[in-house]
């Protein structure tokens, strides 16, 4: 039977719930139990595939191309786990199907209402999740912030479910912050007495406090939240702002934290195995050599718009003990091949990630183009790739004005053109290639040399694809076609041979990279980096 942790946001939005939820997962993972983890988004959208990445953060995909909220990437690599669709609700999806289901006549002729059909729907999702793969725990978080409007229907799910489910089968956990005043010197507990008020109103009264502060928590603030929340002492937690994300788990579990969680939850006191993570954690902390990677995009004023891009780059630096540093770089603000030698003179290494869209285009290829000609190790990712093809088209195999039809249409070479598929699809939800594939690998390549494979699975997320017609032509001129899908019509992955590192992929790596076992593409990127280094 599962257990379920609920876990709500109070004060202030972007909390780092996400991180908390994803740790609790890794810690009680380390205790041999089996966790799932799900995300409810009370926003309207049928899910975040169609928000913009300056607003949302990155669009993260999941095995089954279900197009998630950023926090299932923490999910995923905090508990090295594969999530799917299930793990992602929103309020759109949820009316979605209740309205469905209207239409279809399934509720005989009732008023359809927000208690209970609504609310009932929300139930339903939870269940769900914890069919798949029976976890004993399944991690609930609800985006928002206790007191939205939005957010109310989520909350009096689970107060009922919480109700049908047994208390001990379930518990609430409430993050909130506790600002520091520096004129007094004090960390405040009022804003989080009173979110907590707010949840127990809508009849939800939480187990367990986890504080997000500055500064350390004194025993006197400690005593006055459990006092006035009416949570065990031992249940008041501090997450104090740490240098990694990573070093979160390790964090919360020396104040005890698991224990009162299983405590709550009438659940077996295991020991924990936490020896893997501790020394992720001390390589984390104990770097001897530090790289610059510049990361080219066009989202870059919201760094959480390429999150899995700078976890994935941060788990190869672990791998080689190296502190990577991100370069960001507004690609339209790269007008010249000047411009690009003087915005990238201090890069070891450069990534140019997904996208859409024209904006930024021509400064990307202005700097795939100074990777190229500079043997500056680089990695392409979906838009990335398609990038580095148009530039390679353009400069060297001399098809002048080569393009994507998504940013040219009336291109003379239309070197990367919409996929056969994508032609009749009107709709922009859900509509895209998506999720993972197989993919090829050729041997005495440099995706070989890091896969060791020859068949992968990667996830995709992209409506345009390279154009076959210039296979020949491209190869002629040295570009290697090094992955492409089992029939081979597809191109998955290109390089060039004589560069160091100059790979790049039509799926999104960076999706499957995990703390402990960085991507084998990104692996190469830093790999190569740390050989031009040792010269
Ligand atoms: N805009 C490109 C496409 O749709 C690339 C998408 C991406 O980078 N995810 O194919």
């Amino acid at each position: 039977m599962t257990k379920y942790i609920f876990i709500t946001g109070g004060v202030v939005s972007s909390l780092g719930k996400g991180i908390v939820a994803a740790s609790l997962g890794r810690l009680l993972v380390s205790r041999g139990y089996k966790v799932s983890i799900q995300k409810f988004d009370p926003y309207i959208n049928v899910d975040p595939g169609t928000m913009s990445p300056f607003q949302h953060g990155e669009v993260f995909v999941c095995e089954d191309g279900a197009e998630t909220d950023l926090d299932l990437g923490h999910y995923e690599r905090f508990i090295d786990t594969y999530l799917s669709q299930i793990n992602n609700v929103t309020s759109g999806s949820v009316y979605q199907t209740v309205i469905n289901k209207e239409r279809k006549g399934e509720y005989l002729g009732a008023t359809v209402q927000m208690i209970p059909h609504i609310t009932g729907e929300i139930k339903s999702r939870l269940l769900a999740a914890s069919k798949r793969n029976n976890p004993d725990i399944l991690i609930a978080e609800i985006g928002g912030t206790i007191g939205d409007i939005e957010s109310l229907p989520f909350i009096e799910a689970i107060r009922q479910f919480r109700l049908e489910a047994g208390f001990q089968n379930s518990m609430s956990i409430h993050v909130t912050l506790l600002p520091y005043l520096p004129t007094s010197g004090e960390l405040k507990t009022k804003p989080s007495q009173h979110s907590v008020n707010v949840l127990r109103s809508y009849g939800i009264q939480p187990e367990m406090l986890v504080l997000r502060t500055q500064k350390e928590l004194s025993d006197n603030e400690r005593n006055k939240l459990s006092l006035f929340c009416s949570i065990p002492k031992d249940s008041v937690i501090q997450c104090k702002d740490m240098s990694s994300i990573y070093e979160v788990p390790l964090y919360l579990e020396d104040q005890g934290i698991t224990k009162q969680i299983l405590k709550t939850l009438n659940l077996e006191e295991k020991e924990a195995s936490l020896d893997d993570w501790k020394d992720l954690v001390y390589k984390i902390n104990h770097p001897k050599k530090e790289f610059n990677i510049a990361l080219v995009g066009k989202y870059t004023e919201l760094n959480d718009a390429y999150i899995s891009v700078v976890e994935s780059l941060k788990h190869a630096g672990f791998k080689h003990s190296a502190k990577i540093n991100i370069n960001w770089i507004a690609s339209e603000d790269i007008e010249s091949d000047d411009e690009a030698k003087n915005k990238l003179k201090n890069a070891d290494g450069i990534v140019v990630p997904g996208g859409f869209g024209t904006r930024g285009i021509e400064g990307k290829l202005k700097v795939i183009k100074y990777a190229r000609e500079n043997n500056i190790p680089f990695l392409g990712l979906c838009l990335g790739m398609q990038c580095a093809v148009i530039e390679f088209s353009r400069n060297v195999a001399n098809l002048k004005h080569a393009n994507s039809t998504e940013f040219d249409k009336n291109t003379p070479y239309k070197v990367v053109d919409l996929m056969e598929e994508q032609k009749n699809i009107a709709g922009y939800g859900a509509t895209m290639r998506l999720g993972s594939f197989p993919c090829k690998i050729l041997k005495n390549t440099k995706a070989y040399s890091v896969y060791k494979s020859d068949l992968i699975l990667e996830r995709h997320r992209h409506r345009y694809e390279f154009n076959n017609e210039y296979k020949e032509t491209l190869k002629e001129f040295g570009l290697t076609f090094s992955g492409t899908s089992p029939d081979g019509l597809l191109i998955e992955i290109v390089e060039i041979k004589k560069n160091d590192w100059f790979v790049a992929c039509q799926f999104h790596p960076e999706f499957k990279s995990r703390p402990q076992r960085p991507h084998p593409l990104f692996d190469g990127l830093v790999e190569a980096i740390v050989k031009q280094k040792e010269v």
